[in-house]
């Protein structure tokens, strides 16, 4: 029996900024995006009818799960193709702002593309994701990446790859549609310097990058949960370069450039949050 294995990466913001609400109701963002090698795995099997299983209790997986819908999207577009079973290795944080729902949408795109020979480009995937949800076209696109619009203009930057990452999160979920609700744009934010950011990654200068880093949403999920500014200290304590929220939270990575610190950080911390990953970036 045919058998398609995909990875889905996480992603961390390097900064995250929201320009303007929009008469649509979405917002214009500017975000630096960066893929990390923590992955979910998707699996597709040719089988007897359609059937979507998981290994997490904790993700639905009727036609809400957006690996459903991507399902549903590509059989309208090609109602003729053979019947699939597909699993969802879920090692991704849900709800945690490292977009684990876009990441595997995105590796259900390229799995089912090879799997079902449809020959989509990577342009048509990413039109045909930015449909079902905003960070979807950067996980097609993976990599350092500028995302403008709602997410779906993207801008290839120089690669920041093999930077050490140490990923925690405190184990309770954090709804996306609830921060933007809460996020004021009258009120004078704290912003990230994206330009200078890009400016950084381009001259490989950490220290001007982590000036420039800075994540909107992030204020807004810490001024709700205090424990997360505890973390990102306690993580600068132990040696981080940064410390910041991912997307709307409430996952926290920690930049390092120094193995040794980001080992012992992760023995001191292991044990008193739920998540704790050693990771990087690719
Ligand atoms: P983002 O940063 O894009 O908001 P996130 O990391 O905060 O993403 P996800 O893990 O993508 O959040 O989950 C957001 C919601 O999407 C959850 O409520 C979850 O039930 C739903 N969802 C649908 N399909 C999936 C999937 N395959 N994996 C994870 N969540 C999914």
């Amino acid at each position: 029996m045919k058998k398609t294995q995909k990875r889905a990466y996480a992603k961390i913001n390097l900064t995250l900024d929201v320009l303007r609400k929009r008469d649509d109701g979405y917002h214009d963002m500017a975000m630096i995006m960066q893929s990390i090698n923590l992955c979910d795995r998707i699996t597709v099997e040719d089988s007897e009818k359609f059937e979507l299983t998981t290994s997490s209790s904790k993700l639905p997986i009727g036609e809400d799960n957006l690996v459903y819908k991507v399902y549903n999207q590509l059989k309208m577009l090609k109602p003729e193709v053979k019947p699939v079973s597909i699993n969802i290795e879920k090692n991704i944080p849900i709800a945690a702002g490292l977009a684990g729902g876009s990441a595997d949408a995105a590796a259900t795109y390229e799995a089912l593309n090879e799997h079902w020979n449809l020959g989509l480009s990577i342009e048509k995937m990413i039109s045909l994701g930015v449909k079902l949800g905003a960070d979807i076209p950067f996980c097609i696109f993976k990599g350092t990446a500028l995302a403008e619009g709602i997410g779906e203009k993207l801008t290839r930057l120089k690669s920041f790859k093999d930077h050490l990452i140490l990923v925690v999160n405190p184990g309770y979920a954090v709804s996306t549609p609830s921060v933007f609700k809460l996020l004021d744009l009258k009120v004078n934010h704290t912003k990230p310097d994206t330009r200078a950011a890009m400016k950084a990654i381009e001259d490989g200068d950490l220290e001007k990058l982590v000036k420039s880093m800075h994540n909107v949403l992030g204020d807004v999920t810490e001024s709700e949960h205090k424990d997360l500014r505890v973390l990102m200290d306690l993580l600068e304590s132990k040696g981080a370069l940064k410390a910041m929220i991912s997307g709307s939270g409430p996952t926290v990575f920690a930049l390092f450039d120094d193995e040794d610190k980001l080992e012992s950080c992760y023995r001191d911390i292991k044990d008193e949050y739920a998540t704790v990953i050693k990771s990087k970036t690719i």
